[in-house]
């Protein structure tokens, strides 16, 4: 007696599917698993007749290769002012760009959900670097909604962000050994300028009477912050903005800042603003009004050109709105 299995067009199909995205995982793994070292296939360039094109994804990644780059590195920034990184979509003409550039430098950390894979498909022709990578992990805070990741908004405490400066500077200089002396001198240079700007922070933030340092945010996006300069933060969305709020989590918003009588609320350039003027609404509703502290920016800087086009502009811009608008 034949035994065999039933195969209806529709069970081989789902077989073919199972075998296709099992192959899908594991080219994917593969990719993860060579994420970010520099060992791969591709052959060394020498780039000491031209400039090293890079390509970085957020505004505070580019800024931080301008930085150590100079005049050796022209920079281009995929996701501009106002874009949410956790959701964004990498589109055709973005991938084209990666595929053109000599090397790609994102913040890791999961903070570019979508598009950390197509990222590391290309590890193996260009360097592909996670400037968060050799940041010491136990400086890093643990997510709580996401379990065995970490938060990725580093950016927000300057020192722990000035770790990158290093790992790009390294980066630059395994590709471009002969200008190794400009990016040192630079890379020292915008250090300097970093640490001047986290005691800034610091001194700032001091200013704030210790009961209002409560920091009520659109997302999660300000714990490193927090932790950095003293401040008690609160967002009304996860660290990624996949999550979205609910009425719930509106409704106990507003009730906190009831009861400790907090006087505003910020909203953030790359997250909708009607999330945070619902609790401000919610808090009106039980009579009391909390103000809009102003805009800050999280997940992407300002517009090239202004100050808050720079990452020191950025986090100077933060600091000035929170301390106006609580002290
Ligand atoms: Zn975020």
């Amino acid at each position: 007696m034949l035994v065999g299995r039933v195969s209806t067009p529709a069970a081989s199909l789902s077989r073919t599917r199972s075998l296709t995205s099992a192959l899908a995982l594991l080219v994917l793994s593969l990719a993860v698993s060579s994420c970010g070292r520099v060992t791969s296939a591709y052959s060394a360039q020498d780039f000491s007749g031209r400039t090293i094109r890079a390509l970085a994804t957020v505004g505070m990644v580019g800024d931080v290769v301008r930085n150590v780059g100079g005049e050796r590195v022209t920079v281009e920034t995929l996701m501009g002012p106002g874009v949410d990184p956790h959701l964004y979509k990498p589109s055709e003409s973005d991938v084209l760009d990666i595929a053109e550039a000599d090397a790609v430098f994102y913040a890791g950390l999961h903070l570019e959900g979508r598009m950390t894979e197509v990222l590391e498909r290309t590890s193996d022709t260009r360097p592909v670097v996670a400037v968060t990578e050799d940041t010491d992990h136990s400086r890093l805070l643990r997510s709580a909604a996401f379990e065995g990741s970490y938060d990725p908004h580093v950016w927000m405490d300057v020192s722990l962000w000035a770790t990158t400066v290093d790992r790009v500077e390294r980066a630059l200089i395994e590709m471009d050994p002969g200008s190794a002396a400009v990016y040192r001198a630079r890379a020292t240079a915008y250090r300097q300028e970093l640490a001047a700007l986290h005691e800034y922070v610091r001194r700032q933030v001091a200013t704030i009477p210790p009961r209002s340092r409560v920091l009520v945010t659109a997302h999660d996006a300000f714990s490193y912050y927090g932790r950095a300069y003293g401040m008690e933060v609160r967002g009304l969305q996860g660290i990624s903005t996949e999550t979205e709020a609910g009425v719930g989590d509106v409704q106990q918003l507003a009730s906190m800042l009831v009861e400790r009588r907090i006087k505003a609320v910020f909203i953030e350039s790359s997250v909708p603003r009607r999330n945070i003027e619902a609790v401000q609404a919610a808090a009106r509703a039980r009579g009391q009004e909390v103000a809009i502290g102003g805009e800050l920016f999280s997940d992407a800087m300002g517009k090239a050109g202004t100050p808050e086009g720079t990452y020191i502009g950025m986090i100077r811009h933060n600091t000035d709105t929170i301390v106006r608008a609580l002290r």
